[in-house]
């Protein structure tokens, strides 16, 4: 399927400013089909690994969102940079981004390990190994990790920010 083209173009971030937010963020909200027709978008940590195009999660084995994935693992993950309110313009200085992608369980150990170091390393850059591994294997039992594979990235800022940019628009 074509995913929709953006209809503000000049507020369209280019590739590697949108992966910057994804980098640079810390949290984001995975978008789901839940139950009933109910979407369902709930907050996660996430680390986004740009070497193989994903982001990576670690969630409990069981619940609302893993139910979801299980059933469609089509999703939306997404990333809110900056919101800043400006009360004088009726506006916000926004800026985002929004991965869309499948949804995979790791089942494999090692990659399931190397998943959850990526986000430890994100997380918690300063834990030497012998901790990080310690901490990891106290969770592994009831640890799953999903990734989402990014078929569709965009980001988007505010028309004042990219005013500011680039004076002409
Ligand atoms: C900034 C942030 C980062 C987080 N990072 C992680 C993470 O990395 N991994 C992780 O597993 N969880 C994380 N959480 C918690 C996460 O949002 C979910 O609460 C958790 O993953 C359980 O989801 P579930 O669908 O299994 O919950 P379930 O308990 O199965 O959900 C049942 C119902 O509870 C309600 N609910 C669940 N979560 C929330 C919520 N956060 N806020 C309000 N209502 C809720 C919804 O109505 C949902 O339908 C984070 C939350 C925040 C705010």
């Amino acid at each position: 399927m074509e995913f929709r083209a953006m209809r503000r173009k000049t507020q369209e971030l280019d590739r590697e400013s949108t992966a910057e937010i994804l980098a640079r963020g810390t949290s984001g909200v995975l978008a789901v089909a839940g139950d009933d027709g109910y979407p369902y978008a709930v907050p996660l940590s996430y680390a986004y690994d740009p070497e193989r195009n994903r982001i990576v999660f670690h969630s409990a084995k069981t619940g609302h969102k893993i139910d979801a994935l299980l059933h469609e693992p089509k999703a939306s993950f997404c990333v809110i940079d900056q919101d800043i309110v400006e009360p004088q313009k009726f506006t916000t200085f926004f800026r985002s981004a929004i991965a869309f992608g499948c949804v995979r369980i790791i089942e494999d150990e090692s990659e399931k390990r190397d998943a959850i170091r990526l986000l430890n390393r994100r997380y918690a850059p300063a834990m030497p190994q012998e901790a990080e591994d310690k901490e990891i294997d106290a969770f592994w039992k009831s640890l799953l990790m999903f990734e989402l594979n990014i078929e569709h990235l965009t980001g988007k800022e505010a028309i004042e920010l990219v005013r500011a940019r680039t004076p002409r628009q």
